[in-house]
């Protein structure tokens, strides 16, 4: 599948999150060892990941036995048992494991867990509803990706009134500081456009730039 290097991965605590995750990466093809306390969550992805192990991750051995050991990336998908959550990602990163990606609740959380050494802190609720709120508040945003609390990518339907413009013509760089990172249409990806790709009636763009410039196109 592509030239895509294939890693290995743990998934720890398969609720809705962590089977997502789990799922996605084993479809890509990588290997996934999928880790949860509860025998009906293993067996529901028992056949759709690598290996898939009942046990609780805050034991050590357990763990060793499920082969943790040779994961290249770990993910600590536990939700509402905050305590287990910290325990499980600190034991993981004593085992050595590289990357350790742990899911937090809230700030709080997060902060506890960049202290132990979490490489990689996600807030999947948090950020899926800052998504769906600014989906569903801008009528043509399709996606949006926070990079920061200033810049976001988002996706954005072309409004009418630059259909067959040039995006030189168009000029978002210099006049409003936003950079075109793709232009999507009918399934094909053009990616990294230039000054004389044209943008068409129903392309979807993908932008980079600061919100507030973002916001501004999207209004004019
Ligand atoms: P989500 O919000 O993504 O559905 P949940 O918090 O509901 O997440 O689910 C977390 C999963 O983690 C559950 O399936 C639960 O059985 C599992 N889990 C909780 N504690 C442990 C543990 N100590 N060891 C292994 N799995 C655990």
């Amino acid at each position: 599948k592509g030239g895509k290097a294939l890693k290995q991965f743990a998934v720890i605590g398969l609720g809705r999150f962590g089977t997502s995750v789990a799922r996605t990466l084993s479809r890509m093809g990588h290997q996934v060892i999928a880790i949860d306390s509860d025998e009906a969550k293993v067996e529901a992805l028992m056949d759709e990941v690598t290996t898939a192990v009942q046990a609780d991750a805050r034991d050590e051995e357990a763990l060793k036995a499920a082969g943790i050991r040779n994961v290249d990336v770990a993910i600590v998908a536990i939700g509402e048992n905050v305590e287990a959550n910290i325990l499980v990602t600190l034991i993981v990163k004593e085992l050595g494991i590289k990357c350790v990606v742990a899911k937090a609740i809230n700030d709080q959380h997060g902060k506890v867990l960049a202290k132990i050494g979490a490489d990689r802190i996600v807030y999947p609720e948090r950020d899926m509803g800052v998504r769906v709120a600014h989906t569903l508040a801008s009528g043509n945003v399709l996606e949006h990706i926070d990079l920061s609390p200033e810049y976001s990518i988002v996706e954005i339907v072309a409004p009418a009134r630059v259909a067959g413009k040039t995006l030189g013509q168009l000029n978002l760089r210099a006049q409003h500081g936003v950079s075109v990172m793709a232009i999507k249409r009918n399934d094909k990806i053009l990616a990294a456009p230039g000054a004389d790709d044209v943008v068409e009636e129903g392309d979807i763009l993908v932008l980079v730039g600061r919100n507030k410039a973002l916001e501004r196109l999207q209004e004019s």
